[in-house]
């Protein structure tokens, strides 16, 4: 595979509701792709893709004016709100066919933009996928800070690879992104599904600022839910783990059972009713607990079968070929 020496890059940066972020930040993307471009580290060609994630507010329209504009800033919509992931991979997918490499961002500022350079750099000597690792996390709070790292321990620790720290701030090679393609799944968690398709990747690392304007769309139910769907989409260890646990049970019930009878011989039979409700209780919430794990895994299942798409794109700023 013989590389470009500038390789077409589109940049993707997924928005819902920015319209206080967007202004000021496009400019910041654009300055620094024409900086890559004046270097010759990337093509003319490159582009600055926004997708629009049905956002309530004038972030569209800022979009399309954006696009008129100046040719370097293009957009796509998708029909609704479907969340991040899906605005990120709908760029990754509109891009693959059209450019040699993508670097996906949010548009509010928080990653270092100037970290692209390092990043492009790294295609160069032969990368296919690059991470963007924070190095430091001391804008977020103590509790964003904590719950994001228990929870990059516990992925890890459940067998699901995933880069220390690192969120979707990515290069990832056209090349990589044809490979990607063939992964179908709806439940989508990208930090943990780019691994998985393999290629020289590397990290490059920077530091993470606080929001430039607008608020945070992660709360912590967001969070808690993208951190569910990564364990579950990336490990079936719960499965195991409750298996283990369920024998764990059987075998305290199975003391417990002996000691009842040897305590019944001895004539020792009190009324029992307190330690015989606490058995019931503490086995029935196990079981609860298990079917629960259980169940979200059947509700993905689920949800696969479906094979519903996983983006509808509504609207471009440019005219498509119908090619597709
Ligand atoms: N975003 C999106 N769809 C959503 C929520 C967020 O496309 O439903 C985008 C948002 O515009 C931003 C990025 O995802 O570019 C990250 O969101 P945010 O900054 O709110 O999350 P945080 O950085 O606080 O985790
Ligand atoms: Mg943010």
């Amino acid at each position: 595979m013989n590389r470009k020496k500038s390789p077409i890059l589109w940049i993707i940066i997924p928005c819902y509701n920015e319209e206080s972020v967007l202004p000021i930040t496009s400019e910041l993307f654009l300055k620094e792709l024409q900086e890559l471009i004046s270097k010759e580290k990337i093509s003319k060609e490159s582009r600055i893709l926004f997708v629009n994630d049905g956002s309530k507010d004038k972030t569209w329209e800022i979009i399309t004016d954006l696009s008129k504009s100046d040719n370097h800033y293009i957009g796509i919509s998708q029909s609704r709100n479907r969340g991040h992931q899906n605005a990120v991979l709908a760029g990754l997918m509109e891009a693959k066919d059209k450019a040699d490499i993508t670097i996906s961002i949010d548009c509010d500022g928080q990653d270092d933009i100037s970290a692209m350079e390092s990043m492009v750099d790294e295609y160069h000597n032969g990368c296919e996928v690059v991470y963007g690792v924070r190095s430091k996390r001391d804008t977020d709070t103590f509790f964003k800070r904590f719950t994001a790292e228990s929870f990059y321990k516990l992925l890890n620790s459940l067998g699901a690879e995933v880069v220390y720290n690192h969120a979707d701030y990515r290069l990832i090679s056209c090349r990589v992104l044809q490979e990607f393609a063939k992964f179908k799944e709806v439940n989508l968690f990208l930090r943990g599904m780019v691994p998985l398709v393999g290629f020289k990747s590397t990290s490059v690392y920077y530091e993470r600022h606080e929001r430039i304007a607008g608020e945070s769309h992660y709360p912590l139910s967001k969070m808690l839910h993208l951190a569910f769907d990564g364990i579950t989409s990336l490990s079936v260890k719960p499965l195991q783990m409750i298996t283990m646990f369920g024998c764990f049970v059987a075998v305290l019930s199975f003391i417990g059972v002996i000691w009842a009878i040897v305590s019944s011989f001895l004539g020792k039979t009190v009324a029992g009713w307190a330690s015989m409700t606490c058995i019931i209780c503490f086995v029935s919430g196990i079981q609860l607990i298990c079917l629960g794990v259980i169940g979200n895994y059947v509700g993905k299942i689920y949800m696969e079968v479906k094979h519903r798409p996983r983006y509808i794109i509504s609207e471009r700023t440019w005219e498509e070929q119908d090619d597709e």
